[in-house]
């Protein structure tokens, strides 16, 4: 080892000092000035401009490399955005700053003829460049002579300026090459000048090639950037276009891709009237369970489409479209630039919903894989599939979106029985899928234990599923060394308790009872399982550790780290952040399940090079400050379910995996509800777990009242809300916090901002008397205009004066009576709470469909499109650009990751 160290320090490259003798003999390797030693060893600086250089990192922000990329609006975006310099060090000369930079002397070699390099930055040859020199002589100057202008360097000589480069108007590098074959033997010197006191010139990574560098175009232009150049943007590693064709086709409604009407229509056709399967395609009154009405009271669900949109899409739909096809564009036009698209399935809905196409894992793969492949055709203009990890590069290089095909399924190759399961027969089809469908990211395993191995366990409903498929139960044991409190029959809902009635569901109870303290699953990955992984491996696939049981999960990064081969956790979250059983939490869902890694597993993924992505809904999860302290406060964890939380899982996970390799993983539309919003009557949404059926959390649901007041600084938009039907204000009445009349009042106070006047306007729709008030008290020019309590209308003008006080900076005056004192102060909290939604970023663009306006800080996220809303609210709750840097990086990250697994398969 020491040998070869002290041989690599002893013959950098092949240069010599003017003063010293030619080393032409000795083998070395060809020319390459990267300034990644951090200095200006080789180079001598004149002027200003290069006293500071090399720079290290990104110098650059999002709009000043591409301006006009994000049309979105707001401000979460504009963080360091990367210009393709090469290491860690490259030169960048300041506006106001000259000089020139000026390389020792070289031999220019045969066998390297390519001088290349990376230049951007202003474009002026005359001030701002690169040029190539070579040594003026006595011989050379009959060839040179008249054919190259003559440049005089002080105390070193006279060259021949034989090529020269600029930059090319913005900060993007591109690379430059050029053939100096016919120079070959002589002497040169590269020097880069900047001339001018306004204007800037970048440059990185010098060198003298056998071969032309690779390239490839950006976007439409002439520009070449290396092929390696990285690329911007996020990545969500974990969605489902295509589930409209999952489970039969006969649960989720909606498609992504058509015409608006036709695609986003009212449900009733499937879900019955008002949500409640009666009537609907299959008459299922399943379907009741689904989704409830509004926000967490009743059986049904609204029902409302296009274009009214006033039943979905709403941030706690299930079984409605979140992933239409404008809302994907938005998410793009945010800074999306990388997607996984899983293909999902699971045979005991389809059939418990009368699947009416074929619903088994594999015919649903086949199906969603195809759709998917249409939907991009479709939108060819700015998206593509990618099935390697260089053309996922290519695609977001010419500014499209790139696709990763997926699945995750419960039993791939509609395996059911291991001991009839050949290798060769999974080989057979995991061949299908990667070489026939395109599929490479996958999970091993999913809701349910298959033939590979066992499922994390960590919900009722999946015991459901193993027992359908497998007519067996999960076999647990004692988790509780591991951290694990989730117990299986605690709290299992309403669904789980049918299905013992109508399936004959009659899991081990008394086994069950036997690991008080916590549940894990007793299986890990089997011998088929290890195949399977290694089979994934051979083709440098990437593997999804998710949903995996603790062991399997222990198995399969054992068998990783075996093979220095990374693996992805796509949609994920934390054991540090899970609250403890009983003392601080009485829902068994907020305690730590399999689902959750452990820190000790996010290490390991981090070591082998893996990604993370935290699940954007993280419901109710502790600080980030628990675990790190020094991330203390960074961001209050104090709206459970919003982006509060997601910050909290993001800053974790940043800080565990050292600022690389952690994107996003929305699970949009997998049967999950998105982020509650931190405004309106659902802030704090996840604290109170009875709208789940799944008891009253009485440790933590006390909590909402403050959290509620704790809010501040939402999201400006661009434009008003001017949508305030009734619908809008819906919410978790329960709590103690907010009751009926403060829902009159959000809807009053909106009115009011949407300029819809009830004093003058008699037609405004889906308000009642008492929302009128508070509007009409909002609107009032003067006391006298208030209408006074009669006989007939009993006291409900009183919430026009005490509107009207809040609005005009006034208190309740002796003359009022005790209503006007109750309402003042709600009335007053709320125009508060909507003052502070106008928070102090640059406004986003609101987000349209049909007669809906979409607000985050009202609707949390309703659809795939809000994206850019939930990463500005990031922003506005406290993430700076820089703690975002990671986040808008992602999508390098997953390509990263990908080319780990393409060049580790290439090995095994
Ligand atoms: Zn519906
Ligand atoms: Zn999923």
């Amino acid at each position: 080892m020491a040998g070869v160290l002290t041989g690599l320090l002893a013959a950098p490259w092949r240069f010599f000092h003017t003063n010293a003798a030619p080393a032409l003999s000795a083998p070395s390797a060809p020319l390459r000035l990267d300034f990644e030693s951090g200095d200006l060893s080789f180079w001598n600086a004149e002027g200003a401009a290069f006293l500071n250089q090399p720079i290290r990192g990104h110098k650059f922000t999002t709009s000043q490399v591409r301006p006009g990329l994000i049309t979105v609006g707001g401000d979460y975006w504009d963080g360091p955005h990367p210009v393709g310099h090469k290491g860690d060090y490259w030169i960048s000369t300041e506006n106001h700053l000259t000089g020139t930079l000026t390389s020792d002397e070289f031999l220019l070699e045969q066998d390297t003829p390519w001088f290349n390099f990376l230049i951007s930055g202003n474009e002026d040859m005359r001030v701002h460049g690169v040029s190539l020199l070579i040594k003026a002589t006595r011989t050379n100057a009959r060839k040179f002579a008249g054919a190259y202008p003559r440049v005089r360097l002080a105390d070193v000589g006279d060259f021949y300026q034989i090529f020269q480069a600029t930059g090319h108007g913005n900060e993007i590098m591109r690379r430059v090459s050029f053939n100096t074959s016919q120079f070959v033997g002589e002497y040169g010197r590269i020097r880069v000048t900047d001339n001018a006191t306004s204007g800037h010139i970048n440059v990185d990574d010098f060198q003298f090639s056998a071969a032309p560098p690779q390239t490839l175009p950006l976007e439409a232009s002439a520009v070449a950037v290396d092929a390696t150049a990285p690329v911007w943007g996020f990545a969500d590693l974990h969605s489902h276009p295509m589930a409209h064709l999952a489970y039969g086709g006969v649960i989720f409604w909606g498609k992504p891709d058509g015409p608006i009407d036709t695609a986003l229509p009212w449900c009733t056709p499937a879900h019955g009237a008002g949500g409640t399967g009666i009537a609907g395609q299959n008459g299922n009154v399943l379907m009741t369970l689904f989704e409830e009405t509004g926000y967490g009271s009743g059986l049904g669900h609204l029902v409302g489409g296009y274009p009214q949109f006033d039943g979905w899409p709403k941030f706690t739909t299930t079984v409605h479209q979140q992933m239409y096809i404008d809302w994907i564009r938005r998410a793009f036009d945010g800074g999306l630039r990388l997607l996984v698209a899983h293909a999902v399935n699971n045979e005991l809905l389809a059939s418990q919903y009368n699947g009416n196409v074929p619903y088994d894992d594999v015919s649903a793969v086949e199906t969603q894989i195809a759709a998917m492949k249409t939907l991009v055709a479709n939108h060819s203009d700015w998206m593509q599939i990618a099935y390697s990890s260089s053309e996922a590069r290519s695609s977001i290089q010419q500014n499209k979106l790139a696709i990763v095909l997926g699945v995750e399924v419960d039993s791939i190759g509609n395996w059911k029985d291991p001991s009839t399961l050949t290798q060769s027969t999974i080989t057979t089809y995991l061949n299908h899928l990667y070489n026939d469908l395109g599929v490479r990211h996958l999970f091993p395993i999913h809701l349910t234990n298959n033939v590979f191995g066992g499922a994390a366990v960590y919900n009722d409903l999946f015991n459901v599923d193993n027992f359908y498929l497998h007519n067996d139960y999960f076999q647990v044991q004692d988790g509780s060394t591991l951290g694990f409190q989730f117990r299986l029959e605690v709290d299992p809902g309403p669904a789980v308790a049918i299905t013992r009635v109508t399936m004959g569901y009659n899991p081990p109870d008394s086994e069950y009872q036997q690991f008080s303290q916590g549940h894990m699953n007793a299986a890990g990955l089997n011998s088929l399982g290890s195949f399977f992984i290694r089979s994934m491996m051979h083709l440098g696939m990437l593997i999804e550790v998710d949903h995996m049981s603790y062991k399997a999960v222990e198995d399969t990064l054992t068998l990783a780290e075996q093979y220095s081969y990374p693996v992805v956790s796509g949609h994920s979250s934390f054991q540090d952040l899970t609250w403890q059983w009983e003392n601080e939490t009485q829902s068994i869902h907020k305690c730590s399940g399999e689902q959750n890694k452990t820190a000790a597993q996010v290490e390991r993924i981090r070591k082998l090079g893996g990604i993370i992505a935290p699940i954007a809904n993280q419901m109710d999860i502790r600080s980030v400050g628990d675990p790190i302290p020094t991330l203390a406060g960074k961001v209050p964890a104090d709206s459970a379910g919003s982006s509060k939380a997601w910050a909290q899982a993001y800053l974790y996970a940043v800080n565990k995996m050292g600022g690389r390799g952690v994107g996003i993983g929305t699970d949009t539309n997998g049967l999950a509800k998105y982020n509650s919003p931190r405004f309106g009557l659902n802030s704090s949404y996840y604290l109170n777990y009875a709208i789940d059926g799944a008891g009253v959390d009485a440790g933590r649901d006390p909590l909402r009242a403050g959290q509620i007041a704790a809010q501040g600084n939402g999201v400006q938009y661009d434009k008003p809300i001017l949508d305030v039907r009734h619908y809008r204000f819906e919410g978790v009445l329960e709590g103690n916090v907010y009751d009926a009349t403060d829902r009159d009042i959000w809807q009053g106070v909106g009115l009011y901002y949407a300029g819809l006047n009830p004093w003058t306007n008699s037609s405004i729709p889906d308000i009642n008397d008492t929302v009128a008030n508070f509007a009409k008290g909002l609107f009032a020019t003067n006391d006298a205009q208030l209408e006074l309590p009669t006989p007939f209308n009993g006291n409900t003008p009183w919430e026009q004066r005490a509107a009207f006080l809040v609005k005009t900076g006034q208190t309740p005056g002796t003359s009022d009576p005790q209503a006007v004192y109750d309402l003042y102060p709600k009335v007053l909290a709320i125009w508060n709470k909507w003052l502070a939604m106008q928070g102090n970023n640059t406004p986003l663009t609101r987000s349209y469909a049909g007669q809906r306006d979409f607000d985050i800080n009202l609707d949390g996220v309703a659809h795939y499109g809000m994206l850019p809303d939930l990463f500005q609210d990031l922003k506005n709750v406290g993430l700076t650009a820089t703690d975002l840097a990671p986040l808008f990086s992602s999508a390098e990250d997953y390509i990263q990751t990908w080319a780990l697994c393409e060049s580790r398969s290439l090995t095994l």
